[in-house]
């Protein structure tokens, strides 16, 4: 398992330079505050190698800036080169003029005035506010962000592009073949990308803040390698790093070519298969373009030039992934999570607060595997307090107190009866048998749920059965029964404990000693929880609740003056976001959402950008019996064409000249051949009635709605 920080690109650079540190210490920083909040969150990096061997493989997170990165990505460089998969080209970029010399300015250290909506503060080659992106040169009054004095002006520059268009018709093959086992949304955007033809795509740019070309000519002096192109490169380098530091490191006679089998197809074609976790915007990058990089590296190892075909990898090749299970986004409060807008959930001092397993229990039942889901703390409080601490918590609360109350050293050993509980058996054996199936099917949440359902399946049990009623003569006949049962729920536990301890690793551990059993339950054999003849224990030492209850208001509490503290902070430059001051800034703090509604931020709001219209034309819509086609006049030269489904409500008369609000942003689609550009906005009560709505008195055409 390898991943670590992409410490690459501009954002840092822009982070730097404002706040006066050098690059490496701010990447410094931040990877020491996510390694540390990574490991204290249970995921499992550590130990670095597996504890059954190096065979087995191990775990590193790494970062980009590791030289032995820079070494392997310098490599790939050249051998890419060499293969002639590279082509240059002249290109235009902003230059701030100095005494000094100048430099060229990478996009975001650009700002103007947008070309499309005017305001000020958009960036070189997107505008944050209005979400239209450009070429360079349209930015009305381009200036250094940096240094808003200088001149600028527009140079030509050289860089050089890996011609991703050779490697169309391999990755077109390889979606063929990978398309049945890939989730809907990782399908979709690759296909999109295909259907759209791949071109050559720049991999230098003019920047210091990165890896150096491997090139001495004079040209190349001051660009480094683009950080799209080398950050996908990590899990290569870091797989190479882990077998020279880690495994060679400890003294494994095999660990330099350890690697390899987790990154070679075999010469007698046994292939490793590589997944990849990652957010939906960076689908692309695992999908289309990291397979040709790596196909890329195959063809050059091959001896192979850019005159001759590109192909799927083969023995003794390089693997490519094998399904790329992309998650959508995790909302907070219905925006995105973003650093910079102090609008996040900050590990470091959740952890300082909560049970790690929380956070995990929550983002795991809440993953948004098929859409975006939400965070919000009272749906937090809910499902721990609920789910976790209510369904699981409480049900080896119940087991162990029960227990603690009988005599002997193991409890329960003495009233087990297998015979009693055979239904009991095949029930978790299918449960078993259902979360495998689920995780195998990448779905975490299902699987979860599965596991969530054996202590719902106890809790029902233990019902049945009232061990209680007997607890004070248990070995009286009619207990029997009950009692069996009781000692089943051991077994339960042990079965929550071998399947909870994945996404609960914490309290897995926890309740895996109370329950008596030795060392660590990570280390027990997954099939194990349905083994029905491993020996009881018990530890009555380590009987303790699970979880504890937690207190919406006093989180609430504790978050509000968190969200205070924060904004007292100056602002991280490097990810500021034009609009993040509305925020947050103390009298218009986010309350609590009533149930049933998520909340939105000022700034979602105001992304939606309102018009005011006049409807100057209407028509049937040629291919659709509900729909007509509306002309608008927006205020701007042209207007602008709607297709709504109105044709139940208006006549056309009644349409005519009615002045009417729209959404100016939406995107353009097309409705059955037309093309509708925005939407009108209507009220429906859901019983049949529609309406427009309307403009009190007159404004002119084009205002905007707030
Ligand atoms: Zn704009």
């Amino acid at each position: 398992m390898v991943s670590g920080s992409d410490e690459h690109g501009t954002p840092i650079t822009v982070t730097a330079e404002t706040t006066g540190e050098s690059p490496q210490s701010v990447v410094d920083r931040y990877h020491r505050i996510n390694s540390d909040a990574l490991l204290a969150l249970g995921c499992a990096w550590q130990p670095n190698i597996d504890a059954r061997g190096i065979e087995y493989g191990g775990a590193l997170f790494n970062r980009t800036s590791d030289p032995e990165h820079k070494r392997y990505v310098q490599e790939n460089f050249i051998s890419l080169m060499e293969a002639g998969l590279f082509e240059k080209k002249t290109m235009q970029q902003y230059y701030e003029v100095r005494e000094d010399g100048g430099r060229f300015l990478p996009d975001r250290y650009v700002e103007g005035i947008c070309p499309n909506c005017d305001s000020d503060g958009a960036r070189g080659d997107q505008c944050d506010e209005c979400g239209t992106t450009y070429e360079s040169h349209e930015l009305m009054q381009p200036r250094s962000k940096m240094n808003p004095e200088a001149k600028i002006e527009i140079r030509d520059t050289d860089h050089l592009f890996y011609r991703l268009d050779k490697f169309q018709t391999p990755l077109e093959e390889h979606s063929r073949n990978r398309d049945p086992d890939r989730k809907a949304n990782v399908r979709a955007m690759t296909k999109q990308w295909l259907d759209m033809g791949l071109r050559p795509r720049a991999v230098t740019r003019d920047l210091d803040w990165g890896i150096s070309l491997p090139m001495d000519e004079d040209e190349w002096h001051g660009k480094c390698v683009y950080v799209w192109f080398e950050a996908v490169q990590g899990y290569y380098s870091c797989a190479r790093i882990w077998s020279d530091r880690i495994a060679e490191g400890a003294g494994h006679s095999a660990g330099k070519s350890a690697w390899e089998k987790w990154w070679r197809i075999s010469e007698e074609g046994v292939e490793p298969r590589h997944l990849y976790f990652l957010g939906k915007d960076n689908i692309p990058f695992h999908t289309v373009i990291w397979p040709a990089i790596i196909m890329g590296l195959n063809h050059a190892a091959a001896g192979k030039g850019i005159d001759d075909d590109t192909a799927l990898p083969g023995p003794g090749d390089l693997q490519i992934e094998y399904n790329v299970p992309a998650m959508e986004y995790l909302m907070l409060a219905g925006g995105q999570f973003s650093k910079s807008r102090k609008h996040a959930v900050w590990l470091p001092s959740f952890l300082e607060r909560f049970d790690p397993d929380t956070l995990r229990y929550y983002l795991s039942i809440n993953m948004p595997e098929n859409h975006d889901t939400d965070f919000n703390w009272p749906d937090f409080v809910e499902k721990v307090n609920n789910e976790l601490n209510g369904t699981y918590g409480n049900y080896i609360n119940r087991i162990t107190s029960l227990a603690n109350r009988l005599e002997g050293d193991i409890p329960l050993a003495q009233y087990e009866n297998g015979e009693l509980c055979n239904e009991e058996m095949a029930h978790l054996e299918k449960i078993h048998a259902d979360i495998v199936n689920s995780l195998g099917l990448h779905r975490y949440k299902e699987a979860l749920r599965h596991v969530m359902s054996a202590a719902q399946f106890g809790n029902q049990l233990m019902q049945q059965a009232a061990p209680w009623t007997h607890i004070k003569q248990p070995n009286d006949d009619e207990a029997v029964g009950s009692m069996a049962h009781l000692a089943f729920s051991w077994r339960i536990a042990r079965f929550l404990a071998i399947t909870t301890q994945p996404f609960l690793p914490f309290s897995a551990q926890r309740l895996w000693e109370m329950l008596g059993q030795p060392g660590e339950v990570s280390e027990a054999a997954w099939d194990s929880a349905i083994d029905w003849n491993v020996e009881m224990t018990w530890d009555r030492s380590k009987s303790a609740p699970l979880f504890q209850r937690l207190d919406l208001e006093e989180i609430l509490a504790q978050e509000t003056a968190l969200v205070e503290e924060n904004t007292n902070e100056p602002k991280d430059p490097g990810h500021g976001v034009k609009g993040s001051s509305r925020k947050n800034n103390g009298d218009d703090k986010m309350t609590e959402a009533p149930e049933g509604t998520t909340y939105i931020d000022f700034e979602t709001f105001t992304s939606v950008d309102l018009r005011t219209g006049t409807i100057t034309s209407v028509e049937e819509h040629p291919n659709a019996d509900k729909l007509i086609v509306i002309g608008i006049d927006d205020g701007s030269p042209d207007g602008r064409t709607v297709c709504a489904g109105l044709k139940e409500y208006y006549s056309q008369d009644d349409l005519m000249g009615m002045s009417v609000v729209f959404v100016a942003n939406l995107a353009p689609r097309e409705l059955r051949g037309v093309l509708s550009n925005g939407m009108l906005l209507a009220a429906d009560d859901g019983e049949g009635a529609v309406r427009l709505i309307t403009v009190d008195g007159s404004i002119s055409d084009g205002s905007t709605v707030r």
